[in-house]
């Protein structure tokens, strides 16, 4: 895989997630990603994208302003 950029490599790492929904603010940690070697972009797999989505609806449903979360691949909740 390599970067649609800049044609760099694409190495495995973790990073963290913010997302502004207007009314609050969702930082989810430590998600698995892929980094450009290069230039830094980031680029998620399919399945963690979905499991971030499914994880800011979640938290997003009982959210005061801010909210931290660790990345979990668990189905459960
Ligand atoms: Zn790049």
């Amino acid at each position: 895989m390599t970067c649609y950029l800049c044609n760099g490599n694409y190495k495995q790492s973790t990073t963290t997630h913010f997302v502004d929904l207007k009314k609050c603010m969702v930082i989810v940690k430590h998600v698995p990603c892929w980094e450009c070697e290069q230039c830094g972009e980031i680029v998620y797999d399919d399945a963690v994208a979905e499991r971030l989505d499914a994880i800011i609806k979640q938290v997003a449903e009982m959210m005061t302003e801010i909210a931290v979360v660790e990345y979990t691949d668990s189905k459960a909740a």
